[in-house]
């Protein structure tokens, strides 16, 4: 298989290069990309040897270039080279470990052109999930969840059942206890601070408020094909049941594994609901799920505006919140039939949430 994993200075990247290290016979790497971190992504094509390497935050620049060179690697700058490595002839397999909105052009690139697509980043299902699921049966691209629930999900699946529908695991993330009235002052370390795992900012913020399952509904909507009442959520602090399938004849499958190997085997597993008072945006992602349209990529956008204004002190916790419902609120749903609708109502959004940031503020 030859990789291109984007994102590859990120969480995702990070574990997936460790993957592959470890499986040097089944794995070549063909592009390693990064946003701005030029030494990151350079050290790591020192010690994988991609073909490609690819920066899509910076312009072109010959100095880095031949640096990049020296560790036999080509440089190309930009976003657009982004999709150009994914749809290159000898790439065969690529990680969409990018996060964000930003994700979404390039791992429709991969998907329109026919590849094996390890998908991490879910931003893209929730923004486009119609216009990605459409390409990928036009092209022939696999899809494959790498989002722990839905690929728990994906193996729980039993080709001679009937689902009737899908349960999600949460952690309910380092809030699940917190006093409603305590949250709106906690801090971007506290909600960062994940009690089962280390992963990037926008992610763990996501976790904590919860937005991260409502965005897992959404991308389990399009990757499961199933209405929005056959999708559950529930709180599992644990994390060792990953997710669950229950089938029409009342069986259920679930995938079970320890998160992390330094806990210890859990003797005890438990179940509660979520507390959609502690969690609004739970709430949110399934209204913009039962909305359509463009209510999802609307929510997506708003979410990563207000995420990005509270980890830079701009906005208080639960502020986040009320800038997408706000959000929500204020603009009418379009259709989202091409990219260039998804990129216009993403646009909107962003800057209806960045306009109640401020307003917030002031
Ligand atoms: P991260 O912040 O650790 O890494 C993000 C990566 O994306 C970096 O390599 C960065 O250079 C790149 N990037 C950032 N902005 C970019 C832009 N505008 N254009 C191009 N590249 C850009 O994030 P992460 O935690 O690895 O998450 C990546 C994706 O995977 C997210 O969509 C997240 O929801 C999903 N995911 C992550 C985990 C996890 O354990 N970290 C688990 C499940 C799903
Ligand atoms: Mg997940």
């Amino acid at each position: 298989m030859s990789l291109a994993v984007l994102g590859a200075t990120g969480s995702i990247g990070r574990s997936t290069l460790d993957v592959v290290a470890r499986h040097a016979d089944r794995f070549k790497l063909f592009a390693l990309t990064a946003h701005r971190s030029a030494e990151r992504l350079l050290e790591l094509c020192r010690a994988h040897h991609p073909h490609y390497a690819v920066l899509s935050g910076i312009g072109a620049d010959a100095a880095l270039e031949r640096r990049f060179a020296e560790a036999g690697s080509e440089l190309l700058f930009g976003a657009p080279a982004l999709d150009q490595v994914v749809a290159h002839d000898r790439c065969t397999a690529v990680m969409a470990g990018i996060v964000g909105a930003a994700g979404l052009a390039s791992t429709l690139a991969a998907v329109r052109a026919g590849k094996r697509v390890l998908l991490a980043n879910k931003e893209a299902l929730v923004m486009a999930g119609s216009l990605v699921m459409q390409a990928a049966r036009d092209s022939g691209a696999l899809l494959l969840p790498v989002d722990s629930e839905h690929n728990a999900v994906f193996q729980c699946f039993s080709e001679k059942k009937s689902i009737r529908k899908i349960v999600l695991t949460a952690s309910g993330g380092p809030f699940r206890q917190t006093s409603p009235e305590k949250l709106s002052g906690v801090t971007p370390e506290q909600a960062c601070a994940h009690p089962n795992w280390v992963m990037g900012r926008k992610i763990s913020v996501d976790s904590a408020t919860m937005m991260n399952k409502g965005l897992e509904v959404i991308e389990a909507r399009w990757l499961f094909d199933l209405a929005p009442e056959a999708i559950e959520v529930v709180i599992h602090p644990q994390s060792i049941v990953h997710s669950m399938v229950e089938y029409l004849d009342g069986s259920v499958i679930a995938q079970l594994s320890n998160p992390d190997m330094r806990v210890p085997a859990i003797k005890n597993l438990s179940f509660e609901e979520p507390d959609l008072a502690r969690f609004p945006c739970l709430e949110l992602a399934y209204a913009a799920l039962r909305a359509g349209r463009s209510a999802p990529t609307l929510l997506n956008a708003a979410n990563e505006i207000a995420v990005e204004a509270f980890l830079a002190g701009r906005l208080g916790f639960t502020g986040i919140a009320r800038v997408i419902g706000e959000t929500m609120d204020e603009l009418p749903t379009g259709p989202v039939g091409a990219l260039a609708e998804v990129l216009a109502a993403d646009g909107k959004a962003r800057a209806t949430a960045a306009a109640l940031v401020m307003a917030q503020a002031a």
